[in-house]
């Protein structure tokens, strides 16, 4: 079951002495926006709610809340990622309670892992499964097996996100997932090239990534040479200041004009197909959050690629040591 705990922030709002707070609120969490609202009220603050998406902790709309004049940003669902904000910022993260599926989950781990005789391993997570990574480190050395939890580099430790594993950066070459989804344990295996195992405490399942990561691969392979044709690119740049990295963006836009190829810097809040119907470019280039390219390049009409993808584009690297794009 997922869950929201606010007390904590709101303690963090009173610190800041805010009386006008500013909420941002992932899409999951609309649903129960009014209660949220309510509760902030009834403690005395002035809430107005942003109702624009909001993927990441990467999105937070300080422009916003400044012009409407509030003390402070309440940002729901995510934990920090943006080290310096012109507005203070109050986190409060979404939280899973597993409930009697922890021991379950690590039983059938530590069953799994004698059976593959594996006595040494990582451990990452997402932000709502964060509060159980002590907890599996104590279980599993239970069964004699040696757990690390790696330092994040603007990320909790043992936390991962879409566009930064470096908390999976650890000695150990295999890396335990504790989590649902393949998304990120791709993305642990392109960054690290470490053997990773999944741990789905909601499904108690676990597993590897074997024909998975040979087709991340292949599709990754066939969207970067049919973006190689392209005579023309569009440099799709951010205004979310989470995801802007504009001295990339002109690097990039000469390299390919010195490659004879054209290119031109589109910024744009929301990056979508729509918004780019009006351009010629034959082919995109992502600077923003890597998701984009890798979750949602099947909405696109025209290949779409990540930034870091220029370099087997341009031939620079090879296919053989793929790497995905990151943020530390
Ligand atoms: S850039 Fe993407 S993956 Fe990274 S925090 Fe933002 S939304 Fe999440």
């Amino acid at each position: 079951m997922l869950k929201i705990e606010i007390t904590d922030a709101i303690k963090e709002l009173k610190k800041f002495k805010a009386r006008r707070g500013f909420l941002q609120i992932p899409e999951g969490l609309k649903t129960k926006i009014d209660e949220i609202v309510e509760e902030l009220e009834t403690r005395g603050f002035e809430i107005i709610t942003s109702m624009d998406l909001c993927f990441g902790a990467c999105d937070l709309k300080q422009k916003e809340a400044k012009l409407l004049g509030c003390d402070a940003i309440l940002h729901l669902g995510h934990t920090k990622f943006v080290e310096k904000t012109s507005v203070p910022t109050v986190y409060a993260p979404l939280k899973y309670e597993l409930g009697e599926r922890f021991e379950k989950i690590c039983s059938i781990l530590a069953e799994w892992m004698k059976d593959e005789k594996i006595k040494e391993t990582g451990v990452v997570t997402t932000a709502q499964f964060l509060q159980y990574l002590p907890l599996l480190k104590e279980e599993l050395s239970k069964y004699g097996i040696k757990i690390t939890i790696g330092k994040g580099q603007r990320t909790e430790n043992g936390q991962v996100l879409g566009c930064n594993y470096s908390s999976a950066m650890v000695k150990p070459n295999s890396i335990i997932y504790f989590g649902d989804g393949l998304f990120h344990p791709l993305g642990i295996h392109y960054a690290t090239k470490k053997a990773v195992i999944i741990a789905n405490p909601i499904t108690l399942e676990i597993k590897t990534l074997e024909e998975e990561k040979e087709e991340f691969l292949k599709r990754r392979i066939m969207l970067i040479e049919r973006a190689k044709q392209a005579k023309s690119y569009a440099i799709l740049v951010s205004s979310k200041e989470g995801q802007n990295r504009i001295t990339d963006e002109l690097k990039i836009k000469k390299e390919l004009e010195s490659n004879r190829k054209n290119a031109k810097i589109y910024i744009m809040d929301f990056i979508s197909n729509d918004a780019l119907l009006g351009t010629k470019a034959e082919a995109f280039i992502n600077t923003a959050c890597p998701r984009i390219s890798i979750d949602d390049f099947m909405q696109y009409k025209k290949p779409i690629i990540n930034k870091n993808e220029i370099d087997y584009l341009l031939g620079k690297k090879d296919y053989e040591n793929y790497e995905l794009e990151v943020v530390y």
